[in-house]
Parts: C-alpha cells; sequence; structure tokens
C-alpha cells in the first residue's frame, strides 16, 4: 500500500485556504469549483447538486458527488461535510492556512471535516488506478452539516441520490468504528409573569422568582434523564461504560435593568438520546414532565421544541460493521471497538436507508471548533488506508 502522504497534505492546504464557515457560506461554491476540478482531474465522475431551491435564504449550497466506477453493483456510500464552524479568537497560527508542524497540521477544518475529505480523496486516488476494485464508491462532500445538514446530506437523501449497501459518515475517531449517536433535542421554555417598577414588586409578578422551582424541577430531570443507558459502550473518558440519557439547562434570559421586573424568563436546555431511542417518546416524556412540573408549582410556562437531530444505531454485529473493522485493524495494526457516539451527526440523515457506520481522524484533543484545530497526519494516513483495504479485493 502507499505510504506518501504529500497528496492528501497538499489538497488539505487548498481546502483549509477556503473559508468554508458555515455562519455565511460564501465559500461554498469556490470550494465546489475546486473539489469539481479536483475530482475530473483525478478522472472521477462528478456532479453538482445545489440544495439552494430548498433553501430559505436563497443561498447556496452545493453538494458534491463524486463517483469512482467499479465493475460491480455493491456500492459504498462515503459522506464528509466540508462546512466548518467559524475560525474564532486566540489562534497561534492562522486559521485560514494550513501549518504543518511535524506530523500535524492546524488550521480551521484542518480536521473537522477537510482531513477525512482529504483521505477520502487519497483513497479514490489510488482506487482509480487498480483493477480489483470490489466496490463503486460514491463520496458525497456536503455543506450544512455543523447546522443540521438538512440542506446537505439530509437533502441528498431527501432527494434519493444515494443507494449503497452502508455509508461511512467521515466524522469520528481513527480509534473506534462509531455505530450509533445520540440524538439531540433543544427546547425553549417561557416562564410568564408581569413586569414592574422594582420600586414596587407588589404590583408585579417576577418571572425569575417564578423560574426557580422550575430550574430545580429540571435539575432532577437531568437525574431521570441521566438513568437511560444505551447497549452502545460510551467513548474513551466517559463517566458510564455505555451511552446514557443527558439533559442541560444552557441558557436563561431575562430582564434589561435594575430596577424592572421582566414580565418573563426565558430557559433554553439540550436534551440528549440514547442511540437506540426515539425522538418522539423522548420528547413526548419530557414534555409530560414538565407539564406537571408546571401544575405542580402553578407557574405560567410554556415549552416549544427548537430543534432537533434524529439518534442514529446500527447493530454492532451488522456484517458491515465487521468488515470495516477488519479493515480498520489492518491499516491502524490493532483492533478497534465499537462505540456509540455522544454527539449527533449526519449519519441521522442516512441510517434510515441503509446501514451507516461513522469513522474519522476527529480525536479528543483536535481542538475541533476550539483555537489551533489540527488533524495528525498519520490519522489522515490510517482513514485512507482503511477504505482502500475495504473496497479491493
Ligand atoms: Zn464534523
Amino acid at each position: 500500500m502507499i505510504s506518501s502522504l504529500s497528496y492528501e497534505v497538499e489538497l488539505l492546504s487548498r481546502m483549509v485556504e477556503i473559508d468554508t464557515n458555515v455562519a455565511t457560506g460564501e465559500g461554498y461554491r469556490e470550494f465546489a469549483k475546486h473539489m469539481v476540478e479536483e475530482a475530473r482531474h483525478l478522472g472521477l465522475e462528478v456532479k453538482v447538486h445545489d440544495a439552494v431551491i430548498e433553501a430559505t435564504d436563497g443561498r447556496s449550497r452545493p453538494n458534491i458527488i463524486v463517483n469512482l466506477n467499479a465493475p460491480t453493483d455493491r456500492t459504498l456510500i462515503l459522506a464528509a461535510h466540508y462546512d466548518t464552524v467559524p475560525p474564532g479568537e486566540g489562534w497561534r497560527y492562522e486559521p485560514l492556512k494550513l501549518t504543518v508542524k511535524g506530523n500535524r497540521g492546524y488550521g480551521r477544518g484542518a480536521c473537522d471535516n477537510k482531513g477525512d475529505i482529504a483521505a477520502a480523496f487519497g483513497a479514490l486516488r489510488e482506487l482509480s488506478k487498480k483493477s480489483q476494485v470490489k466496490r463503486n464508491v460514491v463520496l458525497a462532500l456536503t455543506p450544512d452539516e455543523e447546522v443540521g445538514g438538512e440542506l446537505g446530506l439530509g437533502f441528498l437523501a431527501r432527494k434519493n441520490l444515494l443507494k449503497g449497501e452502508g455509508a461511512v459518515v467521515m466524522d469520528g475517531s481513527p480509534e473506534a468504528v462509531v455505530v450509533g449517536t445520540s440524538g439531540v433535542v433543544w427546547g425553549s421554555i417561557m416562564v410568564q409573569g408581569v413586569g414592574g417598577h422594582a420600586g414596587y414588586p407588589h404590583t408585579a409578578v417576577n418571572p425569575i422568582e417564578k423560574a426557580i422551582p422550575l430550574l430545580e424541577g429540571l435539575k432532577d430531570y437531568s437525574r431521570i434523564r441521566g438513568e437511560k443507558r444505551s447497549n452502545l459502550p460510551s467513548p474513551p473518558g466517559s463517566p458510564f461504560e455505555r451511552v446514557w440519557g443527558r439533559f442541560t439547562v444552557t441558557m436563561i434570559k431575562a430582564g434589561v435593568k435594575e430596577n424592572v421586573i421582566p414580565n418573563s424568563c426565558e430557559i433554553r436546555f439540550d436534551m440528549r438520546l440514547c442511540p437506540e431511542e426515539k425522538l418522539s417518546s423522548a420528547i413526548g416524556e419530557f414534555r409530560k414532565y414538565f407539564q406537571a412540573l408546571v401544575k405542580r408549582h402553578g407557574l405560567k410556562a410554556n415549552l416549544t421544541i427548537l430543534k432537533q437531530w434524529t439518534p442514529s444505531y446500527i447493530d454492532p454485529k451488522h456484517p458491515l460493521v465487521e468488515e470495516f473493522r477488519e479493515a480498520v485493524k489492518w491499516a491502524l495494526k490493532r483492533e478497534v471497538g465499537v462505540i456509540g457516539e455522544l454527539g449527533a451527526n449526519d449519519a441521522q440523515h442516512i441510517y434510515r436507508q441503509m446501514p451507516t457506520i461513522t469513522y474519522g481522524v476527529i480525536r479528543g484533543d483536535s481542538n475541533i471548533h476550539g483555537a489551533d484545530e489540527y488533524v495528525r497526519f498519520r490519522d489522515v494516513q490510517t482513514v485512507r488506508d482503511a477504505l482502500i483495504k475495504f473496497c479491493l479485493e
């Protein structure tokens, strides 16, 4: 197998220089144009499906599909997102430039997720030179993952543009094969009061004080939700052996001035599901708990679900998982286990259509979403080689 990484590092460097931050999406088209040229350069078939037709903001959302055609009817889907979070503050290195230091490459998106795109292109480049390829490969490069992926992988799934025996969402760790992702629910609770002058509190109903017993109740709910357990092992460093349910109050907003009692107090939360759970039942359970809480304390409060990510799950014993683990073992020179992920990812859009696993170059210390994000080139190599092995006879 090949060991040089010069192609992947050079491609990664070109990708990091194109700002594809999800907040503006301004670099999406340039990125797409660049990757279409790169795919053609490698002799691969490539098509762009722009989800602009479904975008309420009218902005372009190019989804790029690259095909490696093999004389077989088996097809593997690879999905990797190209949007990044904005660069943010506190960098030691230039965020929109790949800085190479030894075995590491620093830059926004160098790891999440352009490092995986580099690994995928490296694999396709190598496979395109071989004659004994046993799987067609469809590589989907998609935008908007950092905001839920509805116009990215979600769009391709809705349009039925991805058909395969299985998929690898390239957005995970090289040390484990992810077979389940946690679902996520974001919600808002608005506690109503009656605003007034703080000098005359007897004429007002303070929603901040009303929120106190509600917050106590939500803290209890964290414990209740924390008792839920998945069958899948948690990632290393977790406080529990198996993936668990979570509920966290993450924002409180009320008031504008010291001497004004506000009209309302808003509480926002993040709820996480085990991979085997159902969104509707988890939300239903919470709604019931919330209503009882509101009734018990005689509050005026309503609950709004703002956003949700479906959990995904596939049987860890599925033949595709076992075969992929074999390929990883070959590339990494040691065995890796299966785990459930504590976050959500693009697997939510396709796991119902085909068995979907997550694997990639992201490690716990890669600083993804933070300053000085970096990828280890050795991990790019591992991911690339595992993909090559998985697709070769
Ligand atoms: Zn990612």
